[in-house]
């Protein structure tokens, strides 16, 4: 029974973050609370960590320190705006070599460029 019930939970953080565009934590809590008023928000806040952790969401590090979050979609890396601050889903993955052996045991890499979108490009000129 309980578990039915977080896997609603869960299902109800995706909903949410397909509606939304890299949300941050609270953001996703504001769009499950339409869902479902019921969700209080450490619930939410506790199922975005647990899908975190378990690779289904992924975690972006905004230049500014602030978590975003998004639904984990191989091959894709982001760019954030200077001007505006919107994140962007980019198909562009450069090929980084590593080196054969390092003291590290490398899991995973995270990519932000960031830059002037396109919009902003157009309102300078
Ligand atoms: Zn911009
Ligand atoms: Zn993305």
């Amino acid at each position: 029974m309980i578990k039915s019930r977080n896997t609603n939970q869960k299902s109800l953080i995706l909903e949410a973050i397909k509606h939304l565009d890299h949300p941050t934590c609270d953001e996703i809590y504001l769009e499950v609370q339409k869902l479902n008023p019921k969700i209080g928000r450490a619930t939410v806040f506790r199922n975005v960590k647990a899908l975190t952790d378990k690779g289904i969401l992924t975690k972006i590090i905004m230049p500014q320190g602030a978590l975003r979050y998004d639904i984990s979609i191989q091959n894709h890396s982001h760019f954030v705006c200077n001007k505006c601050g919107k994140i962007y889903d980019m198909s562009y993955l450069p090929n980084i070599d590593l080196p054969a052996s390092t003291n590290f045991a490398i899991e995973d890499y995270k990519l932000i460029f960031t830059g002037v979108c396109k919009e902003c490009q157009k309102k300078e000129r």
